[in-house]
């Protein structure tokens, strides 16, 4: 993990509601074309116009493999920022970590993803002399795919989307496995309805932490509203009263978070949350959706370099997240955590929490 993360250069950063879009989300149908804005890179030192036709190339690419079922319009200009947004920096301090070529923020709302920002390094990384072509389509398709809804990286070290990107100068293109990657980010049970029934079947309910957008988990709280009026109602419309009880109350903070997330407000959320965790602190769904917030708040701390707070919240994302969410996410909580372990420069910590990982099954 340590070379992992000397070599490595891309990174994703999801904004703190993804983590409750399930294990996948996506861009639903009615936000398809995916408007593209590539903004120029004139002017940025290490920028040349081959770049724009790289990053160009790596769309197509995804396209095609999604059998021509995402599709995207390059424009000038995107609509209040919605659709996919590159833009290009040959500044390194911009990036989550000094040691990254390219970072993806993914913006999602209750439908699913509704903006991407893509940040391109203009300057190789530095094990190699220049920026190659071949590097630079690595990374852009890379982040790409982040921006398309694939959240997790790959173990396997031959696909785009593996989490480390080496700095060789190799031809690449998109494998099978980047593939499946992106249809599993599209397959059906991301849909509303789908996941609705599915949660109604109980199948996975306790593990779809989709806060806010999840009726089947609303139905599961006595005495709570119903759960799409639940999302929608403001606090006027469903303000508190004396008779509510503490978890009904729980609830509806719960679900104000959702809101308060959805607007862009986290410190918002984070207040709602851990208030209606002290409610409700047996629900285990307020407890992995308030740990899933941390983590998160944990990443963006780290984006702007805000180390002890990345490692305050990160560490409280984990022992939340053991306590109320799956493995599945916990690993995802300590694999933050880790990388922000490394980058605070916290090596035997970091080591600690990987030797952890690693009992746990990661690779
Ligand atoms: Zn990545």
């Amino acid at each position: 993990m340590k070379r992992a993360l000397l070599l490595s250069s891309a990174l994703s950063i999801l904004t703190a509601s993804s983590a409750f879009a399930q294990d996948h989300f996506n861009w639903p149908k009615s936000r398809l074309p995916i408007p593209v804005c590539i903004v120029s890179g004139k002017g940025v030192p290490g920028y040349r116009p081959q770049l724009e036709t790289i990053v160009k190339q790596a769309f197509d690419d995804w396209m095609i493999a999604s059998g021509g079922k995402i599709q995207f319009v390059f424009v000038d200009k995107t609509d209040g920022g919605q659709g996919i947004t590159c833009q290009w920096t040959n500044d390194r301090s911009k990036m989550t970590s000094t040691i990254e070529d390219g970072e993806t923020i993914v913006v999602p709302d209750a439908q699913g993803i509704t903006s991407a920002k893509i940040m391109l390094l203009t300057v190789p990384p530095k094990a190699m002399p220049t920026l190659t072509d071949n590097y630079a389509r690595r990374v852009a398709l890379h982040e790409i795919g982040h921006a398309l809804g694939i959240a997790k990286h790959s173990s396997n070290a031959g696909d785009i989307m593996f989490g480390t990107i080496y700095p060789v100068d190799k031809a690449c293109a998109l494998t099978e496995g980047d593939t499946s990657a992106l249809a599993a980010a599209y397959a059906p049970s991301g849909s509303s309805t789908a996941s609705g029934a599915s949660g109604s079947t109980g199948s996975s309910s306790s593990s779809s932490e989709l806060l806010g957008g999840q009726n089947a988990e609303v139905e599961k709280i006595p005495g709570a509203s119903p759960g799409a009026a639940a999302v929608k109602a403001s606090t006027l419309s469903n303000p508190p009263s004396a008779s509510e009880s503490p978890t009904a109350r729980g609830f509806r903070l719960n679900n104000e978070a959702a809101e308060a997330m959805n607007a862009g407000k986290f410190d918002l959320a984070v207040t709602k949350l851990e208030e209606a965790y002290k409610l409700a602190p047996d629900n285990q769904m307020v407890g992995a959706n308030l740990g899933m917030l941390y983590s998160n708040l944990a990443s963006l701390a780290m984006v702007t370099r805000n180390y002890p707070r990345a490692e305050v919240y990160s560490k409280k994302a984990a022992v939340l997240v053991e306590k109320c969410s799956t493995k599945a996410n916990l690993m995802q909580v300590l694999r933050n955590q880790c990388l922000i372990l490394h980058v605070a420069g916290k090596e035997a910590e970091a080591l600690k929490v990987e030797a952890r990982l690693k009992s746990m099954g990661a690779k």
